[in-house]
């Protein structure tokens, strides 16, 4: 029998994948497989940080898998990361997950900066300040958190964020409370959203800024525990900024950028889901395995395999069409279909984790085997801020029933 992780989710034939992006999805899956698979369950039991993964990412280039080839990077494309990212989910979720907020740092820096519009002056300093960005990650390793969560309507785009970047001279005092913080206490930078605000000024949702905080500045702090049912690996406690200095480099948008991208660039919050998919084909394969070995003969277990086949083989193929038109102002139906990927993507996750535990029975559910971490993993998507469950519902419903502008009964 052929291990299921010798294939790729997505067969590169299939799905018009060029050579170059079959290679580097490859080499994650590989990565996952050989390197992160066996460390998970320590990773989980102890929800402790990954940092050897992080040491195979650097030395694999990944960490700079999004940043320009002129910049030393690998110049992966959406698509290309997201199916890379779905591949090291299979083996670990929460080395996936804390890979993606790094990997937004300079996503949303790079090719997706290059879709906004900025007068010239704006583009050339931001192209420098990205600059010193990039070094950083491909010539120092230095990995980036991206804490936007502050326990308030923020996170989803309802309110501005109510930590505070105060103008002054030569930069920015930044001041707020971030919780679920992934990668705290083990990431070099945190990519803070922040309302820059002076003392008299009210706060606008316009004037966020994304800046780039030193985990070691003056004023940071890590603070409470982290013991939660899954994702354990992430380590998202909670990051306190207390009158912390940073220069005007330290922004990873120019002013208005941020703003910009959320509005037109919508796509840039569906980077969390390849995590679940790769969840979601993790919790399919190991109810294969562990039926052909030995328990495949029963047809309720065949009908239980083909209910999870079809849920699953649902979500990749509406998962794909959506990741693959992640782009600059995208149609209403591109952006409709975006949350519904979401959404299909999130709970189904858990729902095949759920469904495998059925079918697998009992002993799969022991701690020894990884299905149970994959469960309790794949509970924590439809929470995930800013496209949680509840938000896709509400915007889908809306988006549909009224167009753009539309008001009213
Ligand atoms: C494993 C894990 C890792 C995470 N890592 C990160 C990370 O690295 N960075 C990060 O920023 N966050 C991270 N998060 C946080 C996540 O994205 C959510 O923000 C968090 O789970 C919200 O928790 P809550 O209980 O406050 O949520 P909720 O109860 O969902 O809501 C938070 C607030 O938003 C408001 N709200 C919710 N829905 C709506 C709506 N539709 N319209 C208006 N207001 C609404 C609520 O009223 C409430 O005030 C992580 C979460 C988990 C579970």
């Amino acid at each position: 029998m052929s291990d299921a992780l010798d294939t790729p989710l997505f067969d590169p034939l299939a799905h018009h994948l060029n050579h170059g992006q079959a290679d580097l999805i490859a080499r994650a899956r590989k990565l996952g497989a050989e390197r992160f698979a066996p460390r998970a369950a320590l990773h989980d039991r102890d929800a402790s940080f990954p940092t050897e993964n992080y040491r195979d990412l650097r030395d694999a280039g990944l960490l700079a898998v999004c940043i320009p080839q002129q910049h030393g990077g690998l110049a992966a494309d959406y698509l290309t990361y997201a199916l890379a990212a779905a591949e090291i989910a299979r083996s670990c979720g929460a080395t996936a997950l804390t890979w993606n907020m790094h990997v937004c740092s300079t996503l949303w820096t790079g090719a997706l900066a290059d879709d906004l519009d900025m007068d010239a002056p704006t583009r050339a300093e931001h192209e420098r300040r990205r600059t010193l960005h990039f070094r950083r990650i491909v010539a120092e390793g230095a990995i980036y958190a991206q804490p936007f969560s502050e326990g308030n309507a923020s996170a989803v785009g309802a309110i501005p964020f109510g930590t505070a970047a105060k103008p002054v001279d030569g930069g920015w005092l930044v001041t707020g409370r971030k919780v679920f913080a992934s990668l705290s206490g083990h990431a070099d930078y945190y990519g803070v959203l922040c309302t820059e605000r002076a003392d008299d000024e009210g706060a606008s949702r316009r004037n966020t800024l994304y800046l780039a905080i030193p985990a070691h500045a003056e004023g940071v702090a890590v603070v409470g525990d982290w013991d939660p049912l899954g994702m354990r690996g992430t380590v998202s406690r909670t990051v306190e900024f207390s009158d912390v200095f940073v220069g005007h480099d330290a922004a990873l948008m120019p002013r208005g950028m941020y703003f910009q991208a959320a509005t037109r660039w919508p796509h840039m919050f569906l980077t969390l889901s390849p995590t679940y998919l790769g969840l979601a084909q993790a919790a399919y394969d190991f109810t294969v395995r562990y039926l052909r070995g030995g328990r495949r003969g029963s047809v309720v277990k065949q009908l239980a395999v083909a209910e999870m086949r079809i849920k699953l083989e649902q979500a990749k193929t509406l998962w794909f069409q959506a990741v693959s038109e992640a782009r600059v102002d995208p149609t209403p139906e591109q952006r409709l279909r975006a949350y519904a990927a979401q959404f299909t993507t999130m709970e189904t996750a858990n729902d095949l984790a759920r469904l495998a535990i059925r079918t697998c029975g009992g002993h799969s559910m022991l701690k020894s085997l990884p299905l149970e971490r994959i469960y309790r993993d794949s509970r924590c998507g439809s929470l995930m801020a800013p496209w949680t469950a509840e938000v896709c519902l509400e915007r889908i419903g809306h988006g549909s029933l009224y167009n753009e502008g539309e008001t009213g009964g």
